[in-house]
């Protein structure tokens, strides 16, 4: 089943109708194991906080005890209160399509402007066939044409993905788990370290060849991209292509060891801009423990519990307002409203709008010097041009 989750990197709810039924089933993280190099890092998470989380499912199904209550209330700014307390260390952010929509990447799925609406010129078998690495390697040009569209460097992060900046600068961001494939967690200051990209990421590209794998950079593929080349490797001449996940390919190993040692330490989970439709992303909130708020900020509720096992009384999901709820806040709109108000009641708003101001203008200028040099007679266009480069150095250091 993980096979198609790749395609969802575009935008996870994509092919949610057709994968409703799936979607909705547990992460069977396991049999992802048998395929991954590392078999042991999808196992569950530590026994301590499995049995914490049996714990705190006993007493709530049979209503004994009370869990824990950490929140003084459930609002954002009861979260804020925790946030500025000794007792929140490590946060996780947990992001999807829905942070990245401000800064203009496409909606894939308003019609018009959807991808697969879009997708008729490639003559493509069916829609999904851009993302199947059979079907890339027989015929990867409708991929480059669509990756030129979409090619990272041509949008700025979001007022959100600045907030997630901040909390690290502030020593509170243990890791933000992403679902985007566009790179603007990196584009605003996050690094390789802060990030687990679950669905894999434009930032470096490998040979498609099993034996060879070489390893290529983000201005390295842009250039061919944008020179319309298929990008061939300059050891085997194979394909190379980006390192997003493709359908029939396997998640990163790093999603599966990173969420063994990060979530039984997490002390506040913020998820934003996702409807938490794709597995095994979506189980990831019921992988904390059983005290831990969890804060979502989204367009819509999303989360709460799955069909699937409530039948038999298991929750899992979250719960904003049932007579048991103590430790879920949903605060429902845009991605950056949410983070605004949140830094407001934090204090950090003036510092939040500072640092967007400064790094939106750092962008602006380094694309329009980049414009200046191509604008130059004799000035090569391959002498790395454009905010994307800008970016690329500032996600390396
Ligand atoms: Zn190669």
């Amino acid at each position: 089943m993980f096979s198609r989750d790749p395609l969802l990197l575009l935008n996870p709810e994509v092919a949610e109708g057709s994968m409703a039924a799936e979607a909705s089933k547990p992460a069977d993280l396991t049999a992802q194991a048998e395929d991954s190099e590392d078999s042991d890092s999808s196992e569950d998470i530590s026994g301590a906080s499995e049995m914490d989380y049996l714990r705190n499912l006993f007493s709530r199904t049979l209503g004994i005890g009370t869990p824990e209550k950490v929140l003084d209330e459930l609002s954002i700014e009861g979260i804020s209160r925790f946030m500025l307390s000794e007792k929140c260390k490590n946060v996780v952010c947990m992001v999807g399509a829905g942070i990245s929509t401000s800064a203009g990447i496409p909606d894939f799925r308003s019609p018009g402007s959807g991808l697969y609406s879009n997708l008729q010129k490639y003559n493509l078998p069916y829609p999904e066939a851009i993302f199947q690495i059979g079907y890339f390697k027989e015929n990867p040009e409708p991929f480059f044409a669509l990756a030129r569209e979409l090619f990272p460097g041509q949008f700025k992060p979001t007022i959100c993905h600045y907030f997630i900046r901040l909390l690290k600068e502030k020593g509170l961001l243990l890791r933000c788990y992403s679902q985007n494939i566009d790179t603007l967690e990196r584009v605003a200051g996050l690094t390789s370290d802060d990030l687990v990209e679950a669905h894999g990421t434009f930032h470096s590209s490998h040979c498609v060849d099993t034996f060879c794998r070489a390893e290529y950079s983000l201005s390295w593929m842009k250039e061919k991209i944008f020179s319309d080349l298929i990008p061939k490797c300059e050891k085997c001449n194979n394909l190379v292509k980006p390192d997003i996940v493709f359908f029939g390919e396997s998640l990163p190993s790093r999603f599966f060891s990173a969420i063994k040692s990060d979530f039984p330490k997490v002390d506040l989970l913020i998820v934003m801009g996702t409807s938490l439709q794709v597995q095994p992303f979506a189980s990831l909130v019921s992988k904390v423990s059983s005290k831990t708020p969890r804060l979502l900020i989204n367009k819509e509720l999303a989360g709460q519990g799955d069909p699937f096992f409530s039948v038999f009384g298991f929750g899992g999901g979250m719960d904003f307002d049932s007579e048991k709820a103590y430790r879920d806040v949903a605060w429902l709109g845009d991605c950056d409203d949410g983070c605004l108000a949140l830094a407001d009641f934090l204090g950090w708003k003036a510092e939040l709008e500072e640092l967007v101001k400064k790094e939106h203008a750092a962008i602006d200028a380094a694309a329009e010097a980049a414009k200046k040099k191509e604008s130059k007679p004799g000035g090569s266009s391959s002498e790395e041009s454009s905010a994307a480069n800008a970016s690329d150095e500032k996600a390396n250091n």
